[in-house]
């Protein structure tokens, strides 16, 4: 991976599935791939995650996390760090709390003061949080890792953000 990222000087975009420890891959793309501005992630979104973004990538543009459990400090760690962030994409994913050690609570909804106040200066903050839709069902039924290969093919490639979308 590290190999393929140094031969990438042009990357601008990744869709990547979250992996544990992204640091060395986020490391690498802001030592190589100075043009870099927009990130998918699919799976799980914590605080490891959002720390290692935001000390690597922080000048990000563009981030979508559909599909995905979030983690809701993690959420705010990206948009309090992210200060040229302008589009978050959290369609059909599910928010969680910690509740004790490695474990999550869902959280119905969103809450607006914290969230919803700090992304407001984005340019785009898209969810479907407001009436759940079957996508964001299957989201949460899966649970920890939104199993999103199992269901329609090329779901992964679909995306909300147009210069995501595949
Ligand atoms: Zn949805």
């Amino acid at each position: 991976m590290r190999k393929a990222i140094r031969g990438w000087n042009d990357l601008e975009s990744m869709t990547m599935p979250t992996i544990k420890d992204p640091t060395y891959v986020f490391q690498e793309i802001s030592r190589n791939c100075k043009n870099f501005k927009e990130l998918k992630i699919m799976g799980h979104l914590d605080k490891i995650f959002a720390f290692s973004l935001a000390t690597y990538l922080p000048n990000l543009k563009v981030l979508s996390v559909r599909c995905s459990m979030l983690v809701k400090e993690a959420l705010i760690i990206i948009l309090d760090s992210l200060k040229y962030l302008e589009v978050l994409n959290t369609s059909h994913s599910c928010f969680v709390i910690p509740y004790e050690e490695g474990r999550y609570r869902f959280i119905s909804n969103i809450d607006r003061n914290t969230i919803g106040e700090k992304a407001s200066r984005l340019r785009q903050f898209i969810t479907c949080m407001e009436k759940p839709c079957i996508m964001c069902q299957r989201t949460r039924m899966d649970c920890e890792i939104a199993k999103w290969y199992k269901y329609e093919e090329g779901n992964w490639k679909d995306d909300e953000v147009s210069s995501l979308a595949l």
